[in-house]
């Protein structure tokens, strides 16, 4: 009986290890199990908030011949029979989906957040917040975006970008983009001026009935609150008693190998590997692909009795989208630590649009034996 390879998750790290694995090992049987049956380009889900239509690709377009497909929803891996239980509709109970190698790769939802808060995290947040929004550019409303992060950024100034109708307040505890060098900083700045983003700086103690209140008391009105305040991972993996580390996300080693079952593998958001430097990584694109592509050669070194090399790979830089016109790339170091070096506005908006398109690119090409990329998304 050829081996059995079974993907879960079919975003950026689910294809791109299917697609390695496929294209490696000839004769393996490579399911790939997503609860869609499209591809989420998410890193854009901020511009889907903000009315834009994205293509929709099937994700049978985008796997290699021979990459089974099933859309259905991961419930539990039963470790010891080696198998996925998929989750069943009202009267059906799917068969469950024997393995040899599991590589789970459920990337990540959002963090708990303020109730009454929309999430931009997942394809269905963003829909959602889009039709909210199409009723304020009506009504000459209000969006509060809740958080200075990547996402909390690239939403507020998409969205102000977009429909200047609409008044944009983003409320931070920190200065937004705390982790950027002081000159991408003054960027950001002079944009949220140029677009009108008031920033209301404060911890948010509780959102209802239309308003932000802060925890000093002041309260921010806003039609819709879009809570951008970080990613935490499905509890599959955990409830299924793999290693996990605090939030959940699944221990690997260097081959992006589970520590504690060597027939999984995790990758993406879902996954955090165990170096011996400690090195933190960044629930990122720009860290699901390396991950991916170095777990899929390894399964398959692995199977060919090889040797794997395992995970090899730096930041560059970290690039933000500020709007379609607009844009901030921030060179790192090997840490991830920024650089004085800084591109900004058209250039940088276009440098990440090529960019955006180049991971959904690269998860349907991930190539044989090339070198893992230097990421940069
Ligand atoms: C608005 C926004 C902007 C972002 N911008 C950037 C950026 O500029 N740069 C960057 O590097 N990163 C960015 N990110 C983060 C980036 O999108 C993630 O790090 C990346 O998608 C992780 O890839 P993944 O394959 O691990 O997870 P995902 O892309 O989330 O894929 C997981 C897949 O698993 C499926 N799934 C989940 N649970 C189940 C289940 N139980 N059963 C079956 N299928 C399931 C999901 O539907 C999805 O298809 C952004 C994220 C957001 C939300």
């Amino acid at each position: 009986m050829s081996h059995r390879i079974v993907i879960l998750g079919g975003g950026y790290a689910g294809v791109t290890a299917a697609n390695r694995i496929a294209r490696r090992l000839d004769g393996a049987e490579v399911t790939l199990v997503n609860e869609r049956a499209t591809f989420v380009e998410r890193v854009r889900l901020h511009q889907v908030a903000a009315g834009e239509s994205l293509a929709s690709r099937p994700l049978r377009e985008l796997v290699r011949p021979g990459v089974d497909v099933v859309v259905g929803r991961a419930g539990r891996i039963d470790l010891e029979r080696r198998q996925v239980v998929l989750d069943g509709g009202a009267e059906s109970e799917p068969a469950p989906l024997p393995y040899d190698t599991l590589v789970y790769a459920l990337g990540s939802v959002a963090a708990p957040g303020p109730d009454d808060a929309v999430a931009l995290a997942t394809a269905d947040d963003a829909w959602w917040a889009r039709d909210r929004v199409a009723e304020l550019v009506a009504e000459h409303g209000t969006v509060a975006v809740v958080g200075g992060g990547l996402t909390g950024i690239e939403a507020a100034t998409e969205l102000a970008e977009r429909h200047p109708a609409v008044r944009v307040r983003l409320v931070s505890d920190v200065e937004p983009g705390p982790w950027l060098s002081h000159r991408a900083q003054g960027h950001l700045r002079r944009v949220f001026h140029g677009l009108g983003i008031e920033v209301a700086g404060g911890s948010v103690a509780d959102v209802r009935d239309g308003s932000v209140r802060l925890t000093d008391g002041r309260v921010v009105g806003a039609g819709l609150t879009l809570a951008c305040t970080g990613f935490a991972v499905p509890a599959v993996a955990r409830d299924s008693g793999l290693a996990v580390d605090e939030v959940g996300r699944i221990r690997v080693d260097r081959t992006l190998r589970s520590v504690s079952h060597p027939d999984v593998y995790a990758v993406g958001d879902a996954a955090v590997p165990q170096l011996p430097n400690g090195r933190p990584f960044r629930m990122a694109c720009a860290t699901a692909l390396p991950m991916s592509a170095a777990a899929g050669a390894a399964i398959a070194d692995r199977l060919a009795g090889r040797r794997p090399t395992g995970l090899r790979f730096r930041y560059v830089n970290q690039c933000v989208s500020l709007g379609r016109r607009n844009g901030v790339i921030q060179a790192v170091a090997a840490d991830d630590h920024p650089h004085r070096i800084v591109l900004t506005g058209a250039v940088a908006a276009r440098y990440k649009e090529t960019v955006v398109r180049g991971a959904t690119w690269f998860t349907a090409h991930p190539g044989p034996n090339r070198p893992v990329p230097r990421t940069r998304v």
